[in-house]
């Protein structure tokens, strides 16, 4: 029997406990034994690895957040640990690993390749969608999912009261959340770090707005812009008259029930991973773009920034 693991790196997404889930049962199906490795490297160093099976997994589908935890590690980045994590995983026979996590993850994961030769899959989970090289990460739609009910709730008291509600999405320098949430709920502003942006020039559009009936605004703000969100609010306030609120959407939105889809691409990534680590892709990540799944190097998926989908860019520039 050859033995594979599974591990998740860096931020927890949901999305996380079903490809867990399906790695136990796909790994079965081929032939493999599974391990689960806790608390990312750090349980990688502690031996913090355990032989799994189909109970260890039951149950877990629903759930958000990742039932083996994900860590960050500064041990992983000292030589001396990656030498006792691979000593571990020579006494346990892993020879094969799968990481779900986001870009620095997989460049701890290249390093590490490079000194044992390792073999790794990793699979893009990240809620920021900021993956140079693939389409889609792990995570994204079920984020998008919890903070379109956020913004759904907020218009309904946003509307009684008359107010601005400045909504903070996360994503990092990544304005991929915030874009897409103000394209399918009908805000008002969208702010991300990706776009200039003169609050100046809606001044005019929104006073008069106002005097037409306009009785809210809803705009949504990246995390990633150079304002802080009580600053646009100030100017709601100061320049446009209308009373305003800051919501900071925060770690909600890593949280929550996975999404079909998240179920879906953990179940696809997952199969496409352990596929591909059988067939002798010895390090690479399987990534989703509009040609489907298709396996890169780290090198491809960590050496740039991932630009925004011109599309999307477009259609807030046309606004
Ligand atoms: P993410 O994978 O979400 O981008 P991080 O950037 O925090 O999260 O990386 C997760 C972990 O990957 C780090 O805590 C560290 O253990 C490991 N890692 C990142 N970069 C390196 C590196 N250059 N060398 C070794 N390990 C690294």
């Amino acid at each position: 029997m050859r033995n594979i693991a599974i591990l998740c790196s860096g931020g927890d997404v949901s999305g996380m406990n079903p490809a867990l889930k399906h790695f136990v049962e796909y790994a079965l199906q081929k032939g493999l034994t599974p391990f689960f490795i806790y608390d990312g490297y750090e349980g990688l160093i502690d031996n913090n690895i355990k032989k799994v099976s189909y109970c260890d997994v039951a149950g877990i589908i629903t759930r958000g957040g990742t039932k083996i935890g994900s860590a960050r590690s500064k041990r992983f980045t000292q030589k001396q640990y990656r030498i006792i994590a691979k000593q571990n995983l020579d006494a346990l026979g892993i020879e094969m690993l799968v990481v779900l996590g986001g870009d620095g993850s997989f460049r701890g994961l290249d390093i590490f390749y490079k000194e044992t030769s390792i073999k790794f899959c990793g699979i893009p989970a990240t809620i920021d969608n900021d993956i140079n090289g693939t389409d889609y990460s792990l995570g994204v739609d079920t984020a998008l999912n919890i903070i379109k009910t956020s913004i759904d709730a907020i218009r309904d008291t946003a509307s009684s009261f008359k107010r601005a509600f400045v909504i903070e999405t996360m994503g990092r320098n990544c304005g991929y959340l915030a874009l897409v949430s103000h394209l399918t709920s009908g805000s008002e502003l969208c702010l991300i770090p990706e776009r200039e942006y003169d609050l100046k020039s809606y001044e005019e559009s929104f006073k008069e707005q106002i005097k037409n009936g306009r009785r809210y605004f809803i705009a949504i703000v990246s995390e990633g812009i150079k304002q802080d969100s009580s600053e646009i609010a100030e100017w709601f306030e100061e320049r446009i008259g209308m009373e305003s609120r800051v919501s900071i959407l925060g770690h909600v939105q890593r949280g929550g029930n996975p999404t079909i889809y998240d179920r879906l691409m953990a179940y696809k990534f997952v199969t496409h991973a352990v596929n591909g680590l059988l067939q002798g892709k010895d390090e690479s990540v399987i990534c989703y773009t509009k040609s489907g799944f298709e396996f890169k190097s780290i090198e491809e998926v960590t050496s740039k920034t991932k630009e925004l989908d011109t599309e999307l860019l477009s259609y807030l520039d046309n606004q």
